[in-house]
């Protein structure tokens, strides 16, 4: 636990009021972005976040850095260029043997060590699986606020993070704001946030700190690594091109008809809540609040009815095109091309004809 969070004082302030943060916060300071290096890749909400951060930072006047825990070799160094090339002024750098899996106990001994010695602001992290694994144990350990699956950071007028996230079941969004503990932490899911353009801005100043842990102190022990291929394979939230199907298409069979458009036209294939829910699709498969945010070129939607949980996963794409019989549906008020028919025949007749054209 950090001095901080034992000194900070019980009362809160109100958001958009101007008040007085306690003293010793003013050791706080710069955004973190932790980049998340896992099997030698770096996961591009990592780049996402980098863009929040910047916003944030300039907003605050304050620098913007990387944070990036690895087994010493080129995809830990390569993660560090990456931090730089996606806006980041300095990165904090552990390298260790023991960081080449992911383990909840040493990434977190290493973060909560970073936190307590150099003082972030805000720190912020992927909702990814193992995102949202070491933000909570980090959180707890730091004791301090953890707003998960934000859809929107921004800085209030005292400062403060102002976290926004959807609550009571997507219908509202809250803003949450984390006012007498140090470091405000914040979860975004992939593709929630637009990816920053990449620069060639030169390597900047890397601040490297020890991992004080023994391979004994650790209780989880990583024996192989089973690639799920089906799951791999499911690359949603980063396609250009997503047709889904929701209940209006009536069976798992007709389900058929989604993957064969997707197959004509290269496209992944995705799915609404309730289809996961009978079992037709994997989980992995579905798109909206609780699913995949997407944001790719072109989403074709067929059979769904555009409920706000699945509108908030696909908003973000460029081109909506929804397929409904139902000319009220409200996927039509927020769909760019909207087609009243029967899915389960049109499918088909799309899927021809993009064949015919694209052979
Ligand atoms: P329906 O709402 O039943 O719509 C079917 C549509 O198909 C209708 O508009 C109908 O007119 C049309 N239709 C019928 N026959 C045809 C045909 N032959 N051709 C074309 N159109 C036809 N949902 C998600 O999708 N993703 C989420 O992540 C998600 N998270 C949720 C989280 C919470 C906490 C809650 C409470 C709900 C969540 N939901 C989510 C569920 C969401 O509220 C809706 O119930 C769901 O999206 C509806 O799925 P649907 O559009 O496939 O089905």
């Amino acid at each position: 636990m950090s001095n901080a969070n034992r000194e900070a004082p019980p009362s809160a302030g109100r958001a958009g009021i101007k008040r007085e943060l306690p003293e010793h916060f003013r050791d706080y300071r710069h955004v973190w972005v932790f980049i998340e290096l896992e099997r030698g890749e770096v996961h591009p909400v990592s780049f996402e976040l980098l863009g929040e951060g910047r916003k944030l930072a300039d907003k605050l006047g304050i620098q913007l850095a990387g944070i990036v825990l690895g087994p010493p070799g080129e995809a830990t160094q390569h993660a560090v260029a990456e931090a730089f090339a996606y806006g980041a002024d300095l990165v904090y750098l552990v390298e260790a043997p023991l960081l080449a899996d992911y383990r909840n106990e040493p990434f977190t001994k290493a973060m909560t060590d970073l936190v307590n010695t150099h003082k972030p602001e805000i720190l912020l992290l992927g909702a990814t699986t193992l995102g949202r694994d070491l933000a909570g144990s980090v959180a707890t350990t730091l004791l301090t606020g953890l707003t998960a699956d934000c859809t929107e950071l921004d800085v209030d007028v005292d400062g403060s993070l102002a976290a926004t996230r959807p609550t009571f079941g997507g219908s509202l969004l809250c803003t949450i704001y984390t006012l007498n503990y140090r470091p405000q932490m914040a979860t975004v899911r992939p593709r929630v946030m637009a990816m920053p353009p990449r620069t060639d801005k030169p390597v900047g100043r890397v601040i490297r700190h020890k991992l004080s842990m023994t391979e004994e102190e650790i209780i989880t022990k990583v024996l192989g690594f089973n690639l799920d291929r089906q799951s791999a394979k499911a690359n949603l939230a980063y396609a250009d091109i997503v047709v889904a199907g929701g209940l209006g298409l009536g069976s798992a069979e007709n389900l058929q008809l989604v993957k064969n458009l997707a197959r004509a036209i290269g496209a992944e294939y995705g799915c609404s809540r309730p289809l996961v829910q009978k079992g037709w699709m994997p989980a992995d498969r579905q798109v909206g609040q609780t699913g995949k945010t997407i944001r790719p070129k072109l989403y074709i939607a067929a059979g769904i009815s555009g409920a706000i949980q699945h509108r908030v996963g696909v908003e973000g794409a460029d081109l909506i095109v929804a397929i409904n019989t139902d000319p009220n549906a409200p996927i039509f008020d927020f769909a760019h091309l909207g087609i009243v028919t029967d899915a389960i025949r049109f499918l088909p007749a799309l899927t021809e004809a993009f064949t015919r054209r694209l052979s």
